[in-house]
């Protein structure tokens, strides 16, 4: 029997249950179709750092499973005709929760069923499914602590080996990689990634193994630390599917075992992995988290437009140093420190008081692990209309965050190179700095570095003001 494997974000051949259930029934026939957002129904499209490390993951798939079919087109059409043109019976794909994915994969999952085709999805990408956890009362979880309680409370199944010799069929069908134009062009704004990250299976299980042996000891407290190599960097890898999370957690747990001090930082890391799970619950759950306020009284906040400032946050130019170093790390790399994201969304939605949705879209074009769940749900928790959110008068000061989670200034200093030699007691408020300290240090504010875009204290009394309104409409 032939089964068409239909990869989306498993990009991996390890711990892959719909491939490794097809190739023990017989020959496979593995198929990756690029939709466009009007083929897919997508209202939030994948942007341009998402499609470099797709091109990068597909090629590195296509290295192990050779006869990988890349395609371009409509899913709904494209699956039923390649069924018929190569006579198949069976079609397995592994789970996507996005709620465009989930009405396709619906379509398709019936008229497939129509045609008499054995089809059947898997559970790959996430640890439980997102109705396989519920409140003592049976709903949703809307906070994260009994989520994760509940989540410590369930067996995970053992992860799946590689399937060896899979049986490819012969055909015709599919195009190369480049047709794609996934790749930037005029300009390559991403030239030199490939020096930074590997895309792919095996760049993934590397990258792991290293965390586990280097990163992990400490995680607990200095996964807070831009400045030092403690988080994993595994978002992309966790986006795509290359590696699954099952594996994850058994390494993990296994290591904690081995290495008894590691027991608690391997805990938090775990405890990370499920704030994914729980931003994918939630997405299932309420799937307008991506577009609509979490809360509706947040839809009574007095939003301003202001193209002027957006575009100086997104490029690093707000006259505070943690924030301009985040968004130029973002731009030239793909990539932002956790703690740092925090710091540039709660400067954008609070002090800047742009809509969340700004920021969202920017992080989406931009970051190479933009994920529809965990950027709509990390939003909206910044902005205080999610679920489990931070409250809203919690405002990040961009200058004790910055002394406090760089206290050296290496990370600071590294993206915002103009201030490289201004001593670490200024470096966070250059503005307040004397002008003995900043000729010394060879910067001319408003000329070499920008004077901040917004007093911290007026903007700060701007923000709560504007709180008031969603107070009075909740
Ligand atoms: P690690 O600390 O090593 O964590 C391991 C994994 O756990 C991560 O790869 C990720 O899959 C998961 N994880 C960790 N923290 C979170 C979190 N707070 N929420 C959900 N999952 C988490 N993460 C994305 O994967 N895609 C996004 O588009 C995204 N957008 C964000 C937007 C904002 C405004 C904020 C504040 C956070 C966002 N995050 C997003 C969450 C988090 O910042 C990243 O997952 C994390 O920085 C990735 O780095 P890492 O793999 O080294 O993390």
């Amino acid at each position: 029997m032939t089964t068409l494997v239909w990869f989306r974000q498993d990009l991996r051949t390890e711990d892959n249950p719909a491939l490794f259930e097809a190739a023990q029934k017989g020959s496979v026939l593995p198929v990756f179709i690029l939709e466009t957002p009007e083929q897919s129904g997508e209202t939030h499209p994948m942007g341009g750092a998402s499609r470099w490390w797709l091109y990068h993951s597909l090629a590195s798939l296509k290295a192990s499973l050779s006869g990988l079919v890349l395609m371009r087109g409509d899913a709904r059409h494209l699956i039923p005709h390649l069924v018929r043109e190569h006579q198949l019976k069976a079609v397995y794909w592994n789970r996507c929760y996005e709620p465009h994915a989930i009405e396709r994969d619906t379509d398709i999952k019936a008229s497939l069923k129509d045609a008499g085709i054995e089809t059947r999805s898997f559970k790959a990408s996430l640890l439980f499914e997102p109705w396989e956890l519920e409140t003592k009362s049976g709903g949703p979880f809307k906070v994260y602590s009994p989520f994760w309680k509940a989540a410590q409370q369930k067996q995970i199944a053992s992860p799946l080996t590689a399937p060896e010799n899979i049986q490819f069929v012969n055909t015709d069908a599919g195009e190369d990689l480049e047709s794609f134009g996934l790749l930037p062009n005029k300009p390559d704004w991403a030239a030199g990634w490939e020096n930074i990250w590997q895309p792919g299976e095996e760049g993934a299980r590397k990258r792991f193994r290293a965390f586990l042996d280097e990163g992990l000891q400490g995680y607990g407290s200095l996964r807070n630390r831009p400045d030092l190599p403690n988080v994993s960097r595994l978002s992309p890898a966790l986006h795509f599917g290359e590696i699954s999370p099952r594996m994850i957690w058994h390494e993990t747990q296994k290591h904690m075992t081995a290495e008894i001090s590691a027991a608690p930082d391997g805990v938090k890391f775990l405890s990370e992995i499920a704030w994914r799970e729980f931003a994918y619950h939630l997405l299932y759950h309420f799937p307008h988290l991506p577009s609509e306020n979490w809360k509706p009284a947040f839809d009574a906040y007095p939003w301003r437009e202001a193209p002027d400032d957006l575009a100086k946050w997104q490029k690093g130019q707000t006259g505070y140093p943690i924030v301009d170093a985040g968004m130029r790390e973002l731009w030239q790399t793909g990539y932002m420190h956790n703690r740092v994201r925090m710091i540039v969304a709660s400067f954008l939605i609070k002090h800047l008081r742009i809509h969340w949705k700004h920021g969202e879209a920017w992080f989406r074009d931009t970051l190479l692990d933009a994920d529809l769940a965990n950027n709509s749900a990390s939003w909206q928790w910044v902005a205080g209309s999610g679920a489990d959110a931070a409250p809203y008068f919690r405002i990040f000061n961009p200058i004790t965050q910055g002394e406090k989670f760089d206290p050296e200034g290496i990370y600071t200093r590294q993206w915002v190179p103009e201030l490289e030699n201004l001593a670490t007691q200024h470096l966070f408020a250059p503005f307040a700095a004397p002008p003995e300290a900043l000729q010394q240090a060879g910067i001319e504010l408003g000329q070499t570095y920008p004077k901040p875009i917004v007093d911290h204290g007026k903007a700060r009394q701007a923000a709560l003001e504007g709180y008031i309104a969603v107070k009075e409409a909740g």
